[in-house]
């Protein structure tokens, strides 16, 4: 492999991602006086820094915006010594260190050797796929209320999709739009109780049940999606000047694809410890297979997956307690 060094000596860790997950990983890795490394995604964001409001993460009862709790993350982990740099992965190979089993990661030109990988590198923002969905992004589709919400004051949109994010989202729209329909494949809801609820109860928040968007419309801006009613089969226009799609999540794990083991959907197979089928390659946060996908969460498989990187480092240094 070709490509501009930082060291000949390998990090002991290097974390791809720079997230909840990724910063946490960090941090309990630098804190345990591992040199440690990580890379923070250029083409990707971190879902949390475009998250309006948590509410749900323990000791901050007032809630905090998603951006600011990020920059929090990375302060602490700073405080300890984690290096961050920043670059898309494009491959992880293995390679031998002097004695000692690592790998090599190419992020760009750089290349950055390590003797444990840590992978947090989330997920993106699944595509609906239809006719008119590419073409109006930015000009009336969006995948981030946070960003966009502003552009829609006292004007209409649609919210795609039925779980926590549509419903949060959706939400937060009103804030701005003065008629928010949601969209929605079924005739009841994923999101979380206390999200419907609040959302059912928002005058500014219609509902289109069980119902598909066939495409996007408009001339130069969206204009209208065109609705199919699944349970009729007959299609009508919804008129709105902006639809934003939250139908779920692609983990960012193509790279990684013909080197460890993946779930159907893609996502990253982890055992309790955040092993993969790698020796020497954990991983944590959206990328892993697994149920609950939250702040919290993220944090708590990045703790994890540090200290199994930690066992496995000192381990192989002969440095084992
Ligand atoms: P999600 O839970 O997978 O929900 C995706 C929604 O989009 C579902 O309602 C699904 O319909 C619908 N959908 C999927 N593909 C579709 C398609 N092709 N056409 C139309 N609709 C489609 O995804 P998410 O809401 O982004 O949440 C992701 C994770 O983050 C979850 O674990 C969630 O709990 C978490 N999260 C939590 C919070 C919070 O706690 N406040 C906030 C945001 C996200 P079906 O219901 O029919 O499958």
């Amino acid at each position: 492999m070709s490509g501009e060094s930082v060291s000949n000596s390998p990090y002991d860790v290097v974390i791809i991602g720079g997230g909840p997950a990724g910063l946490t990983a960090g941090m309990y890795a630098a804190r345990a006086s591992l040199r440690a490394l990580a890379i923070a995604g250029e083409s990707t964001v971190s879902q949390v820094t475009v998250t309006d409001h948590i509410e749900n993460y323990p000791g901050i009862p007032e809630g905090i915006n998603g951006f600011d709790l990020a920059e929090r993350f990375k302060t602490q982990a700073l405080q300890f010594g984690l290096e961050i740099a920043s670059g898309d992965v494009t491959t992880i190979e293995k390679k031998r260190w002097g004695d000692r089993d690592g790998f090599e990661i190419a992020a760009g030109p750089m290349r950055y050797g390590a003797l444990a990988v840590i992978i947090a590198t989330g997920a993106n923002w699944r595509r609906l796929g239809v006719r008119g969905e590419e073409r109006f992004i930015g000009k009336g589709v969006s995948f981030c209320a946070t960003c966009d919400g502003p552009f829609y004051r006292d004007r209409e949109v649609a919210v795609v999709g039925g779980g926590d994010t549509a419903i949060q989202e959706a939400i937060y729209l009103t804030r701005f739009a003065k008629k928010v329909t949601v969209i929605h494949r079924r005739d009841r809801l994923r999101a979380t109780a206390i999200l419907q609820k609040r959302a059912l109860a928002n005058e500014k928040i219609a509902f289109a049940w069980s119902s598909a968007v066939e495409s996007i419309d408009g001339l130069d801006l969206v204009q209208w999606v065109r609705l199919k009613d699944l349970k009729t089969g007959a299609t009508r226009e919804l008129a709105v000047d902006g639809v934003f799609i939250f139908v779920g999540l692609t983990p960012n794990t193509d790279a990684f694809r013909e080197l460890i083991g993946l779930d159907r959907g893609g996502y990253i197979t982890v055992d309790a410890h955040m092993q993969t089928s790698v020796p020497g390659i954990f991983a944590c946060g959206d990328c892993i297979a697994k149920r609950l996908r939250q702040v919290v969460t993220a944090c708590g498989d990045g703790a994890t997956a540090a200290f199994s990187a930690q066992l496995y480092v000192e381990e192989a240094k002969g440095e084992a307690y």
